[in-house]
């Protein structure tokens, strides 16, 4: 059985300016109902706000609730933080920490949104409000759900606010490989960094992926993990500086999965990022790696 958490209010009216593909996410949904596996949809509540004010901070919280944020942080995000949003925001957050309790309890299990990585302490950027996977993480190893976390953020972008928050911390990792020369221009410090150079292509990324991970597994020795799966390392994407094949992307999910299940770690996923002016051709990629995530972890 595919778990799938899913919110209809993730669906947003998309900002008049553009940019942000906010349809993808409906377009997602579709994909998924043609995928030819059994699934259960579950539906996620939003992150209660001790929680939201536990890894950023209150006064951002505060504006993000009342759908007050001001402009210049609006600039950075991307977008007006509308009560819709604000809506998405707090319950993007409740939907990766609930896909991260029903991996641990089967193995695998996807959120539909989420991966908003460059979510910092007092703000948010890069089209992200809250960071749901610093959050996720963060109250999972409050409850004592798991003891250690990694986080796998497999986006062509750096996952420079989830460094940032969990700098520092000794119960949960966190580990990114991207386009070195891609947003954002300052990086922030992961435990592991594999920053690849412009166009690297399928060859060059998988082995970077199967020299670095696996030793890292090694170390951290996590009970789950956390993976933001952005497919915007395509070769098409619009905002990705890659060069990553269909083929080159399904294995990048079947490695991790692979090293996952091998070691009997559970993985939550999240979209991240993908852009591109076919949006139904975006969500089809998401689709797929939810498909093969689920495959290798659940059926091989
Ligand atoms: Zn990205």
């Amino acid at each position: 059985m595919l778990h799938i958490v899913h919110h209809p209010d993730y669906l947003t009216p998309p900002p008049p300016s553009g940019g942000f593909p906010a349809s993808k996410y409906h377009l997602l949904m579709d994909a998924l109902d043609r995928l030819p596996v059994p699934q259960a949809c579950h539906r996620p509540k939003p992150m209660p706000r001790q929680w939201l004010e536990a890894v950023h901070d209150p006064a951002y919280v505060g504006e993000v609730l009342a759908a007050t944020v001001p402009r210049d942080k609006e600039r950075r995000i991307g977008f007006p933080v509308t009560p819709a949003v604000s809506r998405r925001a707090q319950l993007t957050p409740g939907g990766t920490y609930l896909a991260a309790r029903l991996a641990i309890d089967h193995g695998y299990a996807a959120n539909t949104a989420g991966g908003s990585h460059h979510a910092l302490h007092e703000t948010g950027a890069g089209y992200c409000v809250f960071n749901d996977l610093a959050l996720a993480a963060h109250r999972l190893l409050a409850e004592g759900a798991v003891r250690r976390i990694l986080i796998v953020d497999l986006d062509v972008h750096q996952g420079d606010g989830t460094a940032s928050l969990l700098a520092g911390r000794e119960d949960v990792a966190t580990y990114s490989v991207h386009a070195a020369r891609n947003f954002p221009a300052r990086k922030a410090r992961s435990t592991l960094d594999v920053p690849l150079p412009d166009g690297a292509g399928d060859e060059a990324y998988l082995n970077a992926l199967i020299t670095t991970l696996p030793p890292l597994i090694d170390r951290v020795r996590p009970e789950l993990i956390l993976y933001q799966a952005g497919v915007d390392p395509h070769t098409e994407d619009k905002l990705g500086r890659l060069s990553l094949s269909d083929a080159g992307l399904a294995a990048r999910d079947r490695t991790v999965a692979t090293f996952a299940r091998t070691h009997g770690i559970p993985i939550a996923s999240t979209p991240g990022g993908g852009y591109g002016a076919d949006k139904a051709l975006i969500a089809e990629r998401h689709a797929r790696t939810i498909e093969v995530l689920y495959r290798t972890m659940i059926e091989a």
